[in-house]
């Protein structure tokens, strides 16, 4: 059995550094924004290149409190892209604003620059690019169309640590950027967390009060926040992890090398592109076929285990019936949906396990007639 994703593997090599950790925590007697958390933050916020890092409780508390700060609400309109996870678009509705989708491009997946523009109305407070699969949105040009008609830019970083965009840090472009340690993510807690990260000192301040009740000092509220902090346990075991990112992602980037040259021209599949200047650190290995169900049923008798990111794309959930969306009005996202499938990808799969995933796609190909 070759699993799509073993946590287990990927968190036993730091299991001693845990222990301590843990034994650390329970004898400081403070398990509430302390020590740990303040330590974190500041070294995400340096790997991330940014000024400052606020740790919340997940990714998507992340989003709703980065469009908190920024002021944005009732009635105003942010654009996403049409292919990414639902928390997206969950975190702007949270916020009593309008999610306005742009598909993707369909090489990258990610949302195409040149399609914003024509989405921008006088609503329109801010831009969310999200990074998806390990892979940089085009933010240079996304943050200048932003910079032209005067909106901000929100970051989701969910899926891509460690990721850059012409040399530069993923996570580090909007004027606040959310992340999620989710534990499947490619830096994950052992349990959920999240963080912002910003340059702008009276964002941080916000984000700072806005996840801890709206208090700085205990018992005096100066706004109306809610309770999403990081917590000292979770900072003290993402402390550790986050010291091995860059040699797990370099792990990843060579697993996706051995599958572009095993799987180039294998049937119809049609494997990660990049655009240029993007790099990705492969959160998601996502190949695209129109045999897909046919090839996933293949490998899943093969014993290797796949997912489906995502099998129905925000404007076509049920929980977005309200936005009046109908099949094929975001036909490139649809695509994606009805195509794509992930292989496994992660620090620790073996190169012999990869082996027989790239046998098995190959095995597929060879025994049909397209
Ligand atoms: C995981 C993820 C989130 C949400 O993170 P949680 O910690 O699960 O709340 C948001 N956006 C994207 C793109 C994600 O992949």
């Amino acid at each position: 059995m070759i699993p799509y994703l073993n946590l287990n593997l990927l968190n036993k090599k730091y299991e001693d550094s845990f222990r301590e950790s843990l034994r650390n925590v329970i004898d400081s007697g403070w398990y509430i924004l302390g020590k740990q958390v303040k330590q974190f933050e500041a070294n995400y916020a340096a790997y991330s290149e940014t000024k400052y890092c606020i740790g919340v409780a997940n990714g998507l508390d992340a989003l709703i409190l980065s469009l908190k700060a920024l002021g944005i609400g009732k009635d105003d309109e942010v654009i996403v892209p049409s292919n990414t996870y639902i928390a997206s678009w969950l975190a702007v509705s949270y916020v009593g604003a309008i999610p306005i989708p742009v598909e993707p491009s369909i090489e990258t997946y990610n949302i195409n620059p040149a399609l914003i523009a024509e989405k921008i109305s006088g609503k329109t407070k801010a831009i969310m690019p999200v990074n998806i699969y390990g892979q940089a949105a085009e933010l240079k040009s996304i943050t200048d169309i932003a910079l032209r008609h005067n909106l901000f830019v929100v970051e989701d970083n969910a899926q891509s640590q460690g990721a850059t965009y012409n040399n530069r840090k993923t996570g580090s472009w909007g004027h606040i950027n959310a992340t999620s340690f989710y534990p499947g993510k490619n830096l994950g807690a052992l349990g959920d967390a999240g963080a912002i990260t910003t340059n702008d000192e009276s964002l941080a301040h916000r984000v700072n009060l806005l996840r801890n009740y709206g208090s700085e000092k205990k018992y005096y509220n100066e706004v109306k926040g809610i309770n999403s902090r990081l917590d000292e346990l979770q900072a003290a075991f993402l402390r550790i992890k986050l010291e091995s990112l860059d040699s797990d992602n370099a792990k990843r980037k060579k697993q996706a090398q051995t599958y572009q040259q095993e799987l180039n021209n294998v049937g119809d599949i049609i494997l990660p592109r990049l655009a240029d200047q993007a790099d990705s650190v492969y959160h998601i290995y996502l190949i695209r076929s129109q045999h897909r169900d046919a090839l996933q049923e293949h490998l899943t008798a093969n014993k290797i285990g796949t997912l489906i990111h995502y099998p129905v794309p925000p404007h076509r959930q049920q929980a977005y019936a309200d936005l009046n969306f109908k099949k094929g009005d975001f036909p490139i996202a649809e695509e994606i949906a009805d195509t794509c499938l992930s292989i496994p990808l992660y620090p620790g799969l073996s190169f012999a396990e990869q082996e027989k995933v790239i046998n098995s796609i190959k095995q597929f190909y060879s025994k049909k007639s397209f």
